[in-house]
């Protein structure tokens, strides 16, 4: 029978498998944790946010971000919905947004793990893989304790985002000891830590804000959404949004610097007329009660101060520049950017063109998505195009086998 080995039991480890063994393989899923799945129960704020009906053509980044648009096309958001509504998960949809029904993590999950049991899949925790040797027209699958004999490896590891720095990931090294080459991974969808954190007794803030990234005073992109103003510095989906794109500059050495709009509801000349029209109906207000019920208190005194006049307050509120020095660590992040080169791999089989046999799933490759369910949706859709071709190319392989004889 197919021999199918799939190194890691994530997102598009637990996908590729229930595809290959649907379509007749023997599966097994070797992982390194006590249980799979444990980042999958992460998601979402726990909720699991699965993946996204909205626009995707600039939901994603890499240095090929066009293999992510493929990838899709081979297997597309609507064959994700309806793959988890045929396993039980009906899905809600919030402006885009897709999540399980009941909003939980774990049901997703258990919904996936019934199912790789219904189709036989075996799955072997606490083994971690250590290599992966090629033998004969198969391969040799290492771990601490075993030799795993298959036909085809998929390479399902994820990264060490969100991990302790600590834990021992070894994903990317199994698919560079094969003759790969890799982007350098660095934290993405992570907070960024300005030059000066002498100025946060803004900690704890949430406000709805425009941020802005420029390199060099050129500007790159923005994102609105809710910022978090934390000790360290700035957090929040549109900081996420900007901070792969940050984290690839800063490694260059080049200069990173966001500039925040405190109220971009308005122009920077309406909102300097507006700050006018408060002064002169309370000329015996000072600045910081003049922002009283704009701005939450504890961000009053940062904005005001320095500020002589409303022009200076209005321009600051506007446009607050931080130049950043760093992203936080690998740890606090909940992808990475870069990963193995997607011109390495199909983007109609997710195999290898390096080692024949070989594919590479998920967020191992150079690609990593929006905040909204894109790193969910490219997991899946990789584990769906792996396993089936995974499965096909096995069994094609053992029919010419057959008929040799
Ligand atoms: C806090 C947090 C929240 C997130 N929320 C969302 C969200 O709401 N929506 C979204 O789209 N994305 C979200 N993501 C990102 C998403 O979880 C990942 O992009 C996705 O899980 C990647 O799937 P994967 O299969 O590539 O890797 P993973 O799901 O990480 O699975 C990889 C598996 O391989 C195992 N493994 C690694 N090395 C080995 C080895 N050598 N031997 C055996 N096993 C090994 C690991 O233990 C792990 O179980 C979030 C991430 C985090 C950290």
């Amino acid at each position: 029978m197919n021999k199918i080995i799939i190194v890691g039991g994530g997102a598009s480890g637990l996908m590729a498998g229930i595809t290959a063994a649907s379509k007749g393989a023997d599966v097994t899923i070797l992982e390194k944790e006590k249980k799979p799945g444990k980042k999958l129960l992460k998601t979402g704020n726990g909720k699991c946010n699965m993946t996204n009906t909205g626009e995707s053509r600039h939901a994603y980044r890499g240095c090929d971000p066009s293999f992510a648009e493929k990838i899709l096309e081979e297997y597309s958001v609507q064959e994700t919905i309806s793959f988890f509504l045929h396993i039980g998960i009906y899905t809600l949809n919030r402006d885009g947004w897709v999540y399980p029904y009941c909003e939980q993590s774990g049901a997703v999950l258990e919904a996936l793990l019934m199912e790789a049991k219904r189709l036989g899949i075996r799955i072997k925790n606490n083994e971690n893989v250590t290599e992966i040797r090629p033998s004969g027209s198969g391969f040799e699958v290492l771990t601490d304790t075993w030799k795993y004999p298959s036909d085809r490896v998929i390479l399902a590891c994820g990264t060490a985002a969100s991990l302790p720095l600590k834990n021992n990931y070894n994903g990317f090294s199994l698919a560079l000891r094969l003759g790969h080459t890799m982007v350098p991974a660095l934290p993405a969808l992570v907070p960024l830590v300005p030059e000066k954190t002498a100025v946060f007794p803004w900690a704890g803030v949430r406000i709805r804000a425009c941020i802005r990234l420029f390199t060099g005073g050129i500007f790159l992109m923005e994102n609105e959404g809710q910022l978090q103003l934390t000790e360290y510095g700035i957090s929040g989906i549109p900081v996420f949004g900007i901070s792969g794109t940050a984290g690839h500059l800063l490694l260059s050495g080049a200069p990173v610097r966001t500039v925040i709009d405190f109220f971009p509801d308005f122009d920077p000349a309406s909102f300097l007329s507006f700050l006018e029209a408060r002064k002169e109906e309370h000329p015996e207000r000072n600045m910081d009660e003049l922002l009283i019920g704009l701005f939450p208190d504890r961000l009053i005194p940062v904005l005001t101060e320095g500020c002589i006049n409303l022009e200076m307050l209005a321009s600051k509120i506007k446009s607050f520049p931080l130049d950043i020095k760093s992203t936080l660590d690998l740890s606090h992040a909940q992808c990475t950017a870069g990963g193995i080169r997607s011109d390495e791999v199909s983007s109609e089989t997710c195999e290898s063109k390096i080692v024949p046999g070989l594919f590479i799933t998920g967020e191992m490759l150079d690609i990593d998505g929006d905040c909204g369910g894109w790193n969910l949706q490219f997991a899946w859709s990789t584990g769906a195009i792996a396993g089936k071709a995974a499965a096909e190319k096995a069994k094609n392989k053992n029919q010419e086998a057959k008929s040799v004889k």
